[in-house]
């Protein structure tokens, strides 16, 4: 087993399914290769802290800019743009 087959399926690896043959070899290959530990163990630090958030916190300025920008982005599309577009004889293109 190569480095790139545990990446592929280190997924499976972390679901725990510990019986099935490719997890078994997953587990020797990563007992024998630093790379995949190191790999491996930011996965798994990755999931951990993304678990811990309950959700994305946005700081509040940004959140409101956000919102404003959205604001102004629908309220464009949702009223047509009554005056001309300043190059002649063009629609403004999207
Ligand atoms: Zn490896």
């Amino acid at each position: 087993m190569k480095c790139e087959d545990v990446y592929l399926h280190i997924c499976d690896h972390l679901d725990e399914d510990i019986s099935s043959p490719r997890c078994r070899m997953i587990r020797e290959h990563l007992d024998a290769c630093p790379n995949c530990q190191a790999y491996l163990s930011s996965l798994k630090k990755t999931i951990t802290l993304y678990k811990a958030i309950p959700e994305p916190s946005v700081p509040a300025h940004a959140h409101k800019e956000l919102f404003k920008t959205i604001s102004v982005l629908t309220s464009h599309r949702a009223t047509p743009v009554k005056r001309k577009a300043r190059s002649k004889g063009t629609t403004l293109r999207h």
